[in-house]
């Protein structure tokens, strides 16, 4: 028998299966989606079993065995192991990073270097005391003890040996277990035990008293008060047995509670789920488009849908953008299917994770809700996807492989042929054409679901104020609107929208801009380290007292983030209790989880945050949402920039008047009459969608045109340029008439951690050649310019 092994590493020409023997006695076990470990070279790699088969091509001799099986049963079904193949070809990415990103992290291999000991009696003493009894050691432990030098003296002559290990990272987590007789025989053991043994004796009371099957080891010896050694003899007395049980982490308990109790639908919500129910009762592939206002009771629609698709034995799985929304989302899914959820997301360990993985895999949990990766859940009988703000750019992975979580959740969904349901208050552009042309079914919700009113907007001109003399971030009418709000005790969120809009520090005299020395981006001023800090390369240093260009001493800082945002609060009403929320307030485990949960306890009276305020909270009392600077967005080098402010600004506006007091917003910008803040104070999605669209088609954007981005970077300028024009040429020759490049040019950051770097983009409708050109111009870049230290990525 012969495997196909995909073996661990990521490197042109070895993206392939590679065959290898089955050891005869493993033949009965060996099945595809095992892990395994092979010789591969000089060294052991792990790999994945691909495929099985009676006979190779090569040469027998050539073939070696597989050297050891990681699994006990196969860890990816053939459904993931067809999704990887799918993946590593739609987006051009190696196999092996395909697979690997289907499997919590934990449980990739890791390798380290092995010293084995082949002649112990050569050793020195030195040497050999060191080792003890050991016959194996890392040497990442004899460097630790300085006998490296020695380790390379002992190999040459043969007397040890080096190997490449490899190991798993994460364990399951085990715990002792006494499995206990029954009371006849406890009393039996009793009768006979040696009048001496007081303690054995008392344990057996103690056994008697509390009767039981088995109970952990480390339950007994607290509550019986005897000592380790005591039940150590009633073991080796074979009076009971002990064994190793594999036990899961316990997940911290959600602070965040939900009654679990299914509403009654409103007649909209009735008509999607309805929709989704026969879809799914006929066993075939549908995607739902589900827009739905903020508020509209979306998700109530997704528990609902869940549960019909639970009663049919199948399972479900509910992805949402990032760790903002898992909180309370959880604790609805939770509260709706109690045990049968399993939860995945960035918060927890990689030993947390890997367990959640397993109670999937093993099909304890019928649901999985979690972050882009949850999609790969391996669940065997799926009967629904959902993606939650389907619009979220961070569904797309930024690294190899660059899949996109909706189209890996319609593959899925082919598979299976159950639907899937993307749903959003402001879909994407993409998504809601396809809708229009009947690809996806559209369902509508276009009330909230308890009837409020959607918020009041206002559009204040920054521009007018500082015409009357109003230097400050907040409007007259934002700072009226909080005044209020604080005298009746109502709650505040204010969004400042960070992306391009940190403080950075500039010369008055001289105009110049504190730079990073390896980027061409300013760099942000921290308060609390009063240092400042490149967020591209980690830079820092600390803040200069003069210009490093005119060395005037007038330099200042200037923007304005959250931490400045919050100065100026306190200036403004010294006696609101505010709650920051960004990276530096929301870096340590659980706080983000915290920081929610209190304000939705009332222990503040402001919300202020970044983006990651902006979706998802769902508390009664929020009656003004503030949006500092709205405009901050649009001017991102980006072509959805437009898109991304709209679907920003009604997202948190969304968050006010959610129950039953009335809510209001108010947008801060220095651009009131773009179309993007217009049209976002109405929060009315189609106007929006149609102006938008129109302007795409005119530029020749997506939906329109698909965009494909190709960079090339390098340390030096020159040779960044050469190769950008050479690849792109050599691309541009290869595509059809229809097709359109545009480039090379610099990149928006055209310098970063010491890379020039330049991009083409390439617009195209159809355009079938395009994969193999690219697999093409790959290959190439990995045999001969990536040696010139090349780096080029898509
Ligand atoms: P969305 O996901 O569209 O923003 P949610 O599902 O969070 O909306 O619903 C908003 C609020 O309305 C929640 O507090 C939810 O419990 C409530 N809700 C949803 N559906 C109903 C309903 N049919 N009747 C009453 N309240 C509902
Ligand atoms: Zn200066
Ligand atoms: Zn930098």
């Amino acid at each position: 028998m012969i495997a196909e092994v995909i073996v661990d590493v990521a490197a042109y020409p070895i993206d392939r299966p590679f065959d290898y023997a089955v050891p005869i006695d493993w033949e009965h076990v060996m099945e595809p989606g095992l892990r395994v470990k092979v010789p591969f070279g000089p060294r052991k790699v792990a790999g994945y079993v691909t495929g099985i088969k009676e006979e190779s091509e090569l040469d027998h001799n050539k073939i070696k065995p597989i050297a050891e099986i990681i699994d006990l049963e196969p860890v990816l079904s053939a459904e993931l192991l067809a999704l990887s193949k799918w993946m590593a070809t739609e987006t051009i990415a190696y196999e092996i990073d395909a697979l690997q990103v289907m499997l919590p992290a934990a449980m990739r291999a890791k390798y380290e270097k092995i010293m084995t000991v082949i002649k112990p009696e050569e050793l020195d003493d030195a040497f050999r005391s060191f080792l003890g009894n050991r016959q194996q050691v890392t040497l990442k432990a004899l460097q630790d003890a300085n006998l490296l030098n020695e380790v390379k003296k002992y190999n040459k002559l043969g007397i040890v040996e080096i190997d490449t290990a490899i190991q798993q990272k994460t364990k399951m987590k085990k715990v002792r277990m006494i499995h206990v007789p029954d009371a006849k025989q406890l009393e039996t053991a009793l009768e006979e035990a040696h009048p001496n043994a007081k303690k054995q004796q008392e344990l057996l009371r103690w056994l008697l008293l509390h009767p039981t099957e088995s109970i952990e080891a480390s339950k007994i010896l607290d509550e019986s008060g005897v000592t380790a050694t005591v039940l150590k003899s009633l073991v080796d007395k074979e009076i009971v047995e002990q064994s190793q049980v594999e036990v899961y982490r316990e997940l911290e308990s959600p602070k965040m509670q939900d009654s679990g109790k299914p509403e009654q639908l409103t007649d909209e919500q009735q008509v999607a789920l309805s929709a989704i129910e026969q879809s799914s009762n006929k066993n075939i592939q549908e995607t739902f488009l589900l827009h739905g206002i903020t508020g509209s009771g979306k998700t109530e629609v997704y528990l609902q849908a869940i549960d019909h698709v639970l009663k049919q034995g199948k399972e479900a799985i509910v992805l949402v953008p990032e760790i903002a929304l898992t909180p309370q989302m959880t604790a609805r899914f939770k509260g709706r299917f109690g045990e049968l959820v399993a939860v995945l997301h960035s918060g927890l360990s990689a030993g947390e994770k890997y367990d959640e993985w397993r109670r999937i895999h093993r099909g304890e949990v019928k649901v999985a809700i979690g972050a882009r990766s949850a999609v790969f859940a391996p669940f065997s009988n799926l009967g629904l996807l959902i993606l939650d703000e389907e619009h979220e750019t961070t569904y797309k992975q930024e690294e190899s492989p660059r899949y996109h979580a909706r189209d890996v959740a319609i593959w899925r969904a082919n598979y299976y042929q159950c639907p899937v349901i993307l749903g959003s208050a402001t879909p994407s552009l993409e998504s809601y054409a396809r809708a229009s042309k009947g690809v996806y079914s559209l369902l509508t919700l276009s009330k909230r679901a308890k009837n409020q009113a959607l918020p009041s907007v206002e559009v204040v001109d920054m521009r007018e104020e500082l015409k009357a003399g109003n230097r400050s971030m907040f409007s007259l009418a934002l700072a009226e609107g909080i005044r209020e709000r604080l005298v009746r005790k109502e709650q505040i969120v204010l969004l400042l929208n960070k992306r391009g809009f940190s403080s950075f520090v500039l010369c008055r005299d001289c105009g110049t801009v504190v730079e990073c020395p390896n980027c061409d981006i300013s760099l942000t001023y921290h308060r609390a380290s009063e240092s400042l800090k490149c967020h591209y390369c980690g830079h820092e240093e600390r803040v200069p007292s003069e210009c490093p260009e005119c060395t005037s001493e007038h330099i200042r800082f200037f923007g304005t983030g959250t931490q400045k945002a919050q100065e100026e609060l306190y200036k403004l009403v010294p006696e609101a209790r505010v709650i920051r929320m960004d990276i530096d307030t929301t870096n340590t485990k659980g706080a983000h989880e915290r920081l929610l949960y209190d304000f939705g306890e009332g222990k503040a009276d402001i919300l202020l945050g970044t983006q990651m305020i902006a979706k998802g909270l769902d508390f009664p009392r929020i009656t003004l949402v503030g949006v500092l600077a709205a405009d901050t967005s649009l001017h991102l080098a980006d072509f959805r920039a437009a898109e991304k402010t709209f679907q920003l600004l009604t997202q948190v506006s969304g968050r006010a008047g959610r129950d039953q007091l009335p809510g209001e917003v108010v947008i801060q910008t220095y651009d009131p009459e773009h179309y993007a803040i217009e049209l976002s104070k109405t929060q009315n999605y189609v106007p929006f969608y149609e102006m938008e669209m129109d302007r795409r088609r005119q530029l020749g954007y997506p939906p329109y045109y698909y965009v494909t981005v190709v960079q090339f970077s390098h340390e030096d300028v020159l040779k960044a340029a050469d190769y950008a024009h050479k690849g792109t040429e050599f691309i541009a020759e290869r595509l059809s008439q229809g097709s359109v490049i545009i480039g090379p040019t610099a990149a928006a950051i055209s310098r970063l951690n010491n890379r020039y770097r330049y991009q083409s983009l390439i617009k195209y409708k159809h355009e079938p050649a395009l994969i193999p050109v690219l697999q093409q111009l790959l290959k190439h870049y990995k045999t001969s310019w990536a040696k010139d230290g090349l780096v080029m990525s898509i």
